[in-house]
Order: C-alpha cells, then sequence, then structure tokens
C-alpha cells in the first residue's frame, strides 16, 4: 500500500486524510495540537452556496459527506441574501436551480429589514453544520478508515519534510491552512494569511440567516435569542499565532453595520467574540495542486474552508496521477496586491 503523509489535522488534512484512505492509501496525519488551531471550530458553519456553479458543486458534494458522518450535522435552511448586482444575482440563482437547490429572487425587501435603494433580494438554499462537530467527526471517521493521527509538528521543506528526526513516508500533502507559507517557501507571495473573526450576539435576532454583500456582513440565529455575526476588516497576519487575538472594535463596527437594518441590534449585546487565522490564495481561491511529483498542496480555503474543503478533496488521488483539476471561475476583481478576496465574491 502506498503511504501519505497529511500535514495539518484541519477540515482541510483530514478531508484530505479520508479521501486517500478511502482510495487504498495508508494514511498519517501529522497535527501539532489537536483540535487546538484549528479554524473549523471556530467558524459560523456556514455551507456558503452564494458561489458560482463551478464552486458550487464541491459545496454540495461536503455536504454530502456531512450528511454520511451525522444526518443530524447539517441542517438545510432559507438564508436572504442582500446584493447590489442584480444580474449577478439572477445567475447565481439559476445555477441554484439548475443543481436542484430551491432559491428565489424576491420582488422587494422583505418588511423585517430595513432597505436602501438599488438593492436586490433573494432567498437561498444553503446549509448550517454544527461546527462544534465537524473536527471530532471527522477525527472518527478518519480513524474507521484506518487513518493514523499522530500529534508531532513537521518542519522541513518539500521533498525534505521531517518530525523529530524521522523523514515522512511517502506522498505528503500539506494541509497546514495559514502555516502552509512555512512548509512550502514558494507559496509565500501567493497565499494572503488574514484574520477571521465572529461573535455572538444577544438581541436583534433576524428570521432567517443573512448574507448582505451591500453592508458586507453575515447573521445567522442560533437560538431563540442568540446570533452569529461576522465579516469585517480581515487584517493580514504576518505570524498566524496572531491571529486568534479578537479585535473588539471590528466586532461592534460589523453590530454598527447590522444595526442599520435592523435598528434594534444598537440594543444587541455581544456575548463572546472569537478569531482565527485564515489563508487564501492570492485570488481568492484555494491552493489545490501538485507542487512536486511527491507534493500536493491543499490550503488556502479562506472563510470557506469547511464549504470546499470536504468537496475539494476528491481532487487529490487524481492530482497524483498527474491529472489537472478542471480550472477554478477567475475572479471577478483583480487580485489584490494586499487585502483579501474570497471564493464567494461572485458579485
Ligand atoms: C470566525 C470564523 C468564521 C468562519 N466561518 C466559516 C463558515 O461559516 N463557513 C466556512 O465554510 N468556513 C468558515 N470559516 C473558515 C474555515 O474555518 C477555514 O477555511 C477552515 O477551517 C480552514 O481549514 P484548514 O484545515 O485549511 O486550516 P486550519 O484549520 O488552520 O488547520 C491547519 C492545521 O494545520 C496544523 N499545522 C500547521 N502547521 C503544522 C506543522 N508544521 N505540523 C503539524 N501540523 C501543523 C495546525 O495546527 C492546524 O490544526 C470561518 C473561520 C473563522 C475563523
Amino acid at each position: 500500500m502506498e503511504a501519505v503523509s497529511v500535514i495539518g489535522a484541519g477540515v482541510a488534512g483530514l478531508s484530505a486524510a479520508i479521501e486517500m484512505a478511502r482510495q487504498g492509501y495508508r494514511v498519517r496525519v501529522y497535527e501539532q495540537a489537536l483540535l487546538k488551531y484549528s479554524a473549523a471550530t471556530r467558524s459560523a458553519g456556514i455551507v456558503v452556496t452564494i458561489m458560482r456553479g463551478s464552486l458550487l458543486r464541491y459545496a454540495l458534494d461536503s455536504v454530502r459527506l456531512y450528511e454520511s458522518l451525522d444526518p443530524g450535522l447539517v441542517r438545510r435552511v432559507e438564508a436572504l441574501w442582500i446584493s447590489e448586482d442584480r444580474d449577478c444575482m439572477e445567475r447565481v440563482v439559476g445555477e441554484h436551480r439548475s443543481l436542484g437547490l430551491r432559491s428565489r429572487l424576491l420582488d422587494g425587501p422583505p418588511s423585517w429589514l430595513s432597505a436602501r435603494p438599488s438593492e436586490s433580494y433573494a432567498v437561498i438554499e444553503t446549509f448550517i453544520v454544527d461546527a462544534g462537530r465537524v473536527l471530532p467527526l471527522l477525527l472518527q471517521k478518519a480513524e474507521r478508515l484506518g487513518v493514523e493521527v499522530v500529534e508531532e509538528a513537521v518542519s522541513g521543506v518539500p521533498g525534505r519534510y521531517r518530525t523529530g528526526g524521522e523523514r515522512l513516508e511517502g506522498i505528503v500533502v500539506v494541509a497546514a491552512g495559514p502555516w502552509t507559507p512555512s512548509l512550502v517557501p514558494s507559496l509565500r507571495s501567493e497565499l494572503v494569511v488574514y484574520k477571521c473573526q465572529a461573535a455572538s450576539v444577544e438581541g436583534a435576532r433576524p428570521p432567517m440567516p443573512v448574507e448582505d454583500d451591500a453592508l458586507d456582513y453575515y447573521i445567522v440565529p442560533v437560538s431563540p435569542s442568540r446570533s452569529n455575526i461576522g465579516d469585517g476588516p480581515n487584517p493580514l497576519l504576518d505570524d498566524p499565532l496572531d491571529g486568534y487575538a479578537t479585535d473588539m472594535e471590528a466586532v461592534y463596527d460589523v453590530l454598527e453595520r447590522y444595526a442599520e437594518r435592523n435598528p434594534s441590534a444598537w440594543e444587541a449585546r455581544v456575548i463572546q467574540a472569537w478569531a482565527a487565522p485564515c489563508a487564501v490564495g492570492r485570488e481568492g481561491l484555494p491552493i489545490v495542486k501538485a507542487i512536486r511529483r511527491d507534493t500536493i498542496v491543499f490550503a488556502g480555503f479562506n472563510g470557506a474552508g469547511l464549504t470546499l474543503a470536504p468537496g475539494m478533496a476528491k481532487l487529490l488521488p487524481g492530482l497524483l496521477r498527474g491529472f489537472t483539476p478542471p480550472s477554478l471561475p477567475a475572479p471577478r476583481r483583480p487580485p489584490k496586491t494586499r487585502g483579501v478576496l474570497e471564493p464567494y465574491d461572485v458579485c
């Protein structure tokens, strides 16, 4: 059995390990601190469906994997999408329908929301996963498939990875999220590392999740009184460890933007805020590629790793056989020299 070593046990590394084990490889995952640094447990748990069709297919594959882990892990919900680009919205809703999602354009804003001129609205079918359970369930699944998970940090560069005194065996999949550039120095200028942040707030709960591209925030109701709210300035990071410090000013800034829609949010109370480092390719897309015959990079999932990593892991066995994955959609906006583009910057 050919050996595969995966660096990182976040959602990307574990998804990669599961896929490679299913394909008959003998897989060992190396993680510097199990369930400690991964961004998935801090995520909002949205399987984002506001994506171009070519990416949306991977998101739907991820949902299938989550449902196979535990049917109760995923909730199918309707979310309100606000955008200033009606044409784009029509295109995305059309793609949803062709893939069997029950999304629809609205003629005007819902009554519970304060609208602004030149905006369009759609109800989008989307999925919410219980973010706290994703990694433990992926770990269980991997172990059931015979994957060995060891708590050790890996150092080195492509072709010369080692842990302690030992060299990593076989093919290496680098799935180290924001730490990837330290293991693949050639990606230093290709991978943008930044802070992702969210907060739990009490009060001003919307009747459904809202993705507001006009004012740049999302809010997801999680209990009868509480919601998780996020998006924000995404400051760039030199050291991934700086990504865990929360910035309360940014939290209140996001909440203020939401208050333009729902004035009761001025009275909302922040219960907790949390943050983690995220990484993304300069063009707003993940980096899924073979950099040598024996080394694959599977990183840069941005604010959408829960959405894309399990589905995109299916590309890995093909990459090892020299297969080039179908090209991902080009960004609609030019890549930034600094700052972050998102894979779901669709409009
Ligand atoms: C606040 C917030 C909200 C989010 N909301 C969503 C959302 O709603 N929907 C969505 O799809 N995504 C969301 N995300 C993004 C998602 O969480 C990430 O894209 C995803 O978790 C990234 O997974 P990863 O495995 O690529 O990286 P990571 O989770 O960073 O995992 C990398 C792992 O590699 C390990 N590692 C690094 N270097 C080494 C080494 N040298 N040796 C051994 N191990 C190493 C690290 O310890 C870490 O565990 C959110 C993220 C945050 C922070």
